[in-house]
């Protein structure tokens, strides 16, 4: 490809909302044949909200939130922001934190008014030895079937409540996959959350495959593993999470409200809210080359 020819393909690109970092990155985008979307934040709008919060028998609502919100007021995950925004509504001040730690893609955990209170994934509770009665499994199970994620309290040891969190699907992700879809390629689901929580999510939107429960530490590992089937990938993420797996990706694409971390891993930034974006990205890099050669 001619470096001119290139340079038309940029400017094209930037008008359409498509930021291009490197000319490499047009060449790159004509071979991918799958695109791997992150979840929370791309392929959803990342405004979590509870939908849900389910005391268990003996534990009271307005408690469970005020000691969930409390550990989470520390955590910087759209699923912390949605719990203290529920907590505060609901039961006024929240109390302090000590010792909190953040814990990647499992969840949280800090010492409130004395307890020991874990937040996070029922992965996490079960890996703690937090025993989880029939009936929070039943709850977990018909909300994650829903698309909603999952996340349970515990105190001192004991579960206290489940809570579910909505994230609404970009009204424009059914439209992105298809068109991808219509230009050949596939597309794969990478997320932290359970893998009952995914599947809905990518079948609400049409994407092919699925791969869910995998540590923020794992997800660049997951992408080498495509490449290493032959596949050339392109990743499409807005979070610190994604970072890695945006930078071991063929293509690394960042949605433009993504963090800067996010932003600097890409090879392709996209400004447009619309997902439509990605497949606009894949047929610029096609037509582009196409009238090199
Ligand atoms: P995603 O891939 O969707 O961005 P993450 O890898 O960040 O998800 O998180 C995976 C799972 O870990 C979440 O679905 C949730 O169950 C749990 N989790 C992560 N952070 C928190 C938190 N601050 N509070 C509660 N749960 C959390
Ligand atoms: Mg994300």
């Amino acid at each position: 490809a001619t470096p001119t020819a290139l340079m038309v393909g940029v400017g094209r690109g930037a008008q359409l909302g498509i930021l291009i970092k490197g000319q490499d990155a047009l060449e790159a985008s004509r071979s991918i044949d799958t695109v791997v979307f992150d979840k929370t934040g791309t392929i959803t709008t990342g405004r979590m909200t509870v939908s849900g919060v389910h005391p268990m028998p003996g534990a009271d609502r307005a408690e469970v939130l005020r000691l969930a919100g409390a550990v989470e007021h520390a955590s910087e995950h759209a699923i912390a922001t949605a719990v203290v925004t529920a907590a505060t509504e609901e039961a006024g001040s929240l109390p302090e934190v000590e010792g909190f730690s953040a814990l990647p893609g499992l969840g949280a955990r800090g010492e409130v008014e004395g307890r020991r209170v874990l937040v996070g994934s029922p992965r996490l509770l079960a890996d703690a030895g937090v025993e989880v009665p029939a009936e929070a499994t039943e709850v977990i199970e018909t909300h994650r079937s829903r698309g909603d994620t999952v996340v349970l309290l515990a105190a001192d040891g004991a579960l206290l409540a489940a809570f579910t969190l909505h994230d609404e699907v970009r009204p424009s992700a059914p439209a992105a996959v298809a068109e991808l879809h219509r230009l050949g390629l596939r597309t794969v689901l990478l997320t932290g959350d359970h893998e009952s929580t995914a599947r809905t999510v990518a079948a609400e939107v049409g994407i092919d495959e699925v791969i869910a429960g995998v540590l923020p530490a794992e997800k660049a590992e997951r992408v080498r593993s495509l490449r290493e089937q032959g596949r050339q990938v392109a990743m499409a993420g807005d979070g610190i999470n994604d970072a890695p797996a945006l930078a071991t990706a063929d293509l690394g694409l960042a949605v433009a409200h993504g963090t800067d971390i996010a932003i600097k891993a890409a090879d392709v930034i996209l400004v447009r809210e619309d997902l439509r974006v990605v497949p606009d990205a894949v047929r610029l890099a096609h037509r582009t080359l196409r009238t090199i050669r």
